[in-house]
């Protein structure tokens, strides 16, 4: 299979939907217009529209979008994250994380727990002497999301891309 991107008519503008790649670009804040992450200081992202760990609400906005269109989306958490659950924040001892080793804890950081399903990541909220207080939520668990998205090109999908369902190139999936 080819991985040469199909040759179209460059006088028709392609619209982001199924089969397309859109590469874009974001800024991402919470309900509070805090700003919580962006892309603007690398590669523009690159998604294959239906791919797996991007959020789906946030795709199905990109549906029927151009290259050089802006646009914003607030995203519930109820379609984002999830909600907070208060009982996935528990106190636990140190002894029972660095195995005894004095390890170095600072709120904020995020660490990986070893369960009984399996290690699972968390993030620390307060270093006590012999306890932590971590949460085990997604960080972004309970947060309404608000995307600023500029989209930066849309393409049709490569062949290998569409049957890897992931997009390949600077900013997408990279692998030999
Ligand atoms: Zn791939």
């Amino acid at each position: 299979m080819s991985d040469q991107a199909p040759v179209s008519d460059d006088s028709v503008a392609r619209v982001a939907g199924p089969g397309m790649v859109m590469a874009f670009h974001y800024d991402l804040y919470d309900a509070s217009a805090n700003k919580i992450e962006s892309s603007k200081a690398g590669n523009p992202v690159l998604c294959l529209h239906g791919e797996r760990g991007v959020l789906l609400a946030l795709q199905e906005a990109f549906v029927g979008k151009v290259a050089g269109d802006d646009f914003s989306i607030t995203i519930p958490h109820g379609r984002a994250y999830g909600r907070h659950y208060p009982d996935r924040v528990q106190r636990l001892a140190r002894k029972k994380i660095d195995g005894g080793k004095q390890q170095t804890f600072r709120p904020g950081q995020i660490i990986t727990l070893r369960g009984e399903h399996g290690p699972s990541p968390a993030t620390v909220i307060k270093v006590g002497k012999f306890n932590l207080d971590v949460d085990m939520n997604h960080p972004l668990a309970g947060v309404d999301l608000t995307f600023d998205v500029q989209v930066v090109d849309v393409r049709e999908a490569t062949a290998s891309e569409v049957a890897h369902g992931h997009a390949h190139g600077v900013g997408g999936h990279q692998h030999a």
